[in-house]
C-alpha cells in the first residue's frame, strides 16, 4: 500500500484539502501519515483508522519513507525541505499548494480540467513535481476555459477583487477585527434615524485614518477600504501576484507563443472567495450566444449567470459562491470598445478549486484513481 505523507494539513489550504477528502471519502487505499513542523509527538487527526503521533516535517528520512508527499506548508518550507529530500534521492511524487516550483522547469503545474494532457504527458516522463496554480490563475483559467480551447484569447486583461482569507488565517481575523472596530465607533450613530450621516461618515473615515484598528497583517485598514497591491513589487511595475497571472497562464495552457496576460491584483473585504472582472480581447468577433455556449460547457464546474440583476445578486458573489465548487461566470457582453472585446466577471472559491482541490486530484491521479 503506497503511503502519502501530508504536510500543512491544519492551514488554511490544508484544512480545507483534508475536510473535502473526508467527504469524498479519499481516505482509503493508501497510508496517510501526518507531519507537523511545530507539534510532532502530538495526536494527528482522525481520518478513519484512529489518530497516530504527528511526525516531524523538518526529518528529511521520515520524509523520505513516503511514496508522495503532499505540501500545503507553504512556500519557505519547499524551498527548504524539497531539495534536501531530492538531493538524499527520494524518487517520490511530490505535490504542493505553494508557489516555490511552479516555474521549475521539470515541475507541472496542475488543474487537470484544463491541462490533464500536460499532467498525462508529465507522468509518462517520469517528472515528479506537481505543483498547484495561483489562485486567481486557476480560477480564471477554469472560468474562461472554453475560450482559450477554441483558440479564441488573444489577451486577457483581469481586474482582481481577492479576499481575506488569501492572504492566510491571520489576515481574516485582522479583517474581522477592524470591522468590530469600526462598528463600535459607528454604532450610535447608525442605528439613530435622526443622527446625520455625514457624522457617521467622519467618525468612520476618523476611524480608519487615526492607526487604532489592527494592521499588523494588511498594513492598512481593509474593512470599509480596499488595497491595490497583493505580494511583492516586480522591477517592471508590476506585482508579483500580476506577473504570475501571464506567467502561470501559459505554462498550463501549454501555449507555445504565450497568451498576454495582464492587470491589477487588488485585497477587497471579501472574507472568502476571489472575484475578476476579466476583459477579453477576442481572435474574432463571435456571436455572443456562441462565446457563452463554449464557455458554458468547457468542465462541469463553471456556470453562466445571465446578466441581469437578480441573477447577478443571487449567485455572482463571493457570499453566493463561497465553500462551493461552482465557478459561475456572468456579466458576459460585448463591450463599447468594438465586437471583439468582451467583459465577464466571475466568482470562484481560492480555497478550493484556487488551491485544495487540483491538489486534492492530483493526488487521485497519481494513485491511479481519477
Ligand atoms: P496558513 O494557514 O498560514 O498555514 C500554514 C501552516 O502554518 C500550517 O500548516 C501550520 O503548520 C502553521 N500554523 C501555525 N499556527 C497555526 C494555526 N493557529 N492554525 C493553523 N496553522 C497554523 O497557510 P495557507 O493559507 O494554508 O497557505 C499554504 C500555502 O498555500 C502557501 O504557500 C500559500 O501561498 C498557498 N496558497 C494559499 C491560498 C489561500 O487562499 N490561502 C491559495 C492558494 C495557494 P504546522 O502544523 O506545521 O505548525
Amino acid at each position: 500500500m503506497q503511503s502519502v505523507g501530508f504536510i500543512g494539513w491544519r492551514g488554511m489550504v490544508g484544512s480545507v484539502l483534508i475536510d473535502r477528502m473526508r467527504r469524498e471519502n479519499d481516505f482509503q487505499g493508501f497510508e496517510p501519515v501526518f507531519f507537523t513542523t511545530s507539534q510532532a509527538g502530538q495526536a494527528g487527526p482522525d481520518v478513519g483508522g484512529g489518530a497516530s503521533p504527528l511526525r516531524d516535517a523538518n526529518d528529511v528520512r521520515a520524509l523520505a519513507e513516503m511514496d508522495i508527499l503532499v505540501s500545503c506548508q507553504g512556500g519557505d518550507y519547499t524551498k527548504e525541505m524539497h531539495p534536501k529530500l531530492r538531493a538524499a534521492g527520494w524518487r517520490g511524487y511530490w505535490i504542493d499548494a505553494a508557489s516555490a516550483l511552479r516555474m521549475k522547469e521539470d515541475a507541472v503545474i496542475v488543474l487537470d480540467p484544463v491541462n490533464r494532457k500536460q499532467i498525462e504527458q508529465a507522468l509518462n516522463k517520469g517528472l515528479r513535481d506537481f505543483v498547484g496554480g495561483n489562485c486567481t490563475v486557476s480560477l480564471m483559467l477554469m472560468g474562461m476555459q472554453g475560450l482559450f480551447d477554441a483558440g479564441l484569447v488573444e489577451w486577457v486583461s483581469s481586474m482582481t477583487y481577492q479576499s481575506a482569507s488569501g492572504a492566510g488565517a491571520k489576515n481574516m481575523k485582522e479583517l474581522v477585527a477592524q470591522m468590530g472596530g469600526l462598528a463600535d465607533a459607528g454604532r450610535a450613530l447608525a442605528e439613530d434615524p435622526a443622527s446625520q450621516v455625514l457624522e457617521l461618515d467622519r467618525i468612520i473615515s476618523a476611524k480608519l485614518n487615526d492607526g487604532s484598528l489592527p494592521t499588523d497583517a494588511f498594513g492598512a485598514p481593509l474593512a470599509a477600504n480596499l488595497i491595490p497591491w497583493i505580494d511583492s513589487a516586480m522591477e517592471d511595475g508590476r506585482t508579483r501576484e500580476e506577473w504570475k497571472g501571464m506567467v502561470e497562464t501559459n505554462k498550463i495552457l501549454g501555449t507555445a507563443t504565450p497568451i498576454p496576460v495582464d492587470g491589477q491584483c487588488v485585497r477587497v473585504g471579501a472574507m472568502r472567495c476571489h472575484s475578476q472582472a476579466l476583459t477579453v480581447k477576442l481572435t474574432r468577433d463571435v456571436p455572443l450566444a456562441e462565446v457563452e455556449a463554449l464557455i458554458a460547457g468547457a468542465n462541469d464546474w463553471v456556470k453562466l449567470v445571465p446578466n441581469e440583476k437578480a441573477a447577478t445578486l443571487a449567485g455572482l458573489t463571493p457570499a453566493a459562491v463561497s465553500g462551493g465548487l461552482d465557478i459561475p461566470v456572468g456579466r458576459l457582453r460585448k463591450m463599447a470598445l468594438g465586437g471583439e472585446y468582451l467583459t465577464a466577471f466571475t466568482v470562484g472559491d481560492q480555497l478550493l478549486w484556487g488551491a485544495a482541490e487540483p491538489v486534492r486530484r492530483m493526488l487521485l491521479i497519481v494513485l491511479g484513481r481519477l
